[in-house]
């Protein structure tokens, strides 16, 4: 597993606080309490990794994981959008934050969003995906909490959200049916940010 070593590196709040952008990144999107932060500790078989993004102050960071011994390869944890509560012009410096990061950075490779199996594709999930799908970067959605419904609920709705985004933006989009819990599914989603990354 190439993330077992993962490590907390930075958390920027503005672009030039960002590594410099010579590498390859993942990002990982989610609405707050999607199970973000638990795929990410599923991913990199760590405890409280993600943790640290849940601080109070990092709400409105990216924050960066390195991932030694490949230097220049990192996770990138967005923050759970819906946890903060900040003052609009707060807001808008992180909107445009986003936005720009989403627009111009080359070390960017793909994007994982992270939802709720019970509650997929809401209007944050589908705005990530269209950031992603505009720079021509390929997203991998997780439908995560997966063992809180039966196989067959699971399923249909993994074929649902499949054939949607699929209609939408083709191959460049892949979903799967994920838990933190059980860790059912971690194998395929760490081969696919391996990939994306390189290692
Ligand atoms: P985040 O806000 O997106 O980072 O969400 P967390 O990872 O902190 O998870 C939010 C809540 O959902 C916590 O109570 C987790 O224990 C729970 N949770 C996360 N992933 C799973 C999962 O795969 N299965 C189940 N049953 N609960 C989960």
């Amino acid at each position: 597993n190439p993330f077992v070593r993962a490590g907390y590196l930075l958390a920027a709040h503005t672009p030039r606080q960002l590594p410099p952008d010579g590498g390859f990144e993942v990002a990982f999107a989610g609405r707050s309490n999607a199970g973000k932060s638990s795929a990410l500790n599923a991913l990199c078989q760590q405890n409280a990794l993600a943790r640290v993004s849940k601080t109070p102050g990092r709400t409105q960071q990216l924050v960066f994981f390195e991932l030694p011994p490949h230097e220049g390869k990192f996770l990138v944890d967005l923050p759970g959008y819906g946890y903060a509560k900040v003052p609009q012009d707060l807001q808008a410096h992180w909107q445009a934050f986003l936005d720009q990061y989403f627009r111009t950075r080359q070390a960017l490779k793909g994007l994982v969003v992270v939802m709720d199996i019970r509650h997929p594709l809401k209007d944050y999930d589908r705005h990530m995906i269209a950031y992603a799908a505009e720079r021509g970067l390929p997203a991998h959605a997780i439908l995560t909490k997966a063992d809180k419904l039966g196989r067959g609920a699971a399923g249909n709705t993994l074929m649902a959200v499949r054939k949607d985004l699929q209609a939408q933006y083709g191959d460049t989009v892949s979903v799967q049916t994920f838990s933190g819990e059980s860790k059912a599914g971690v194998d395929e989603l760490r081969s696919v940010v391996a990939g994306w990354l390189g290692i």
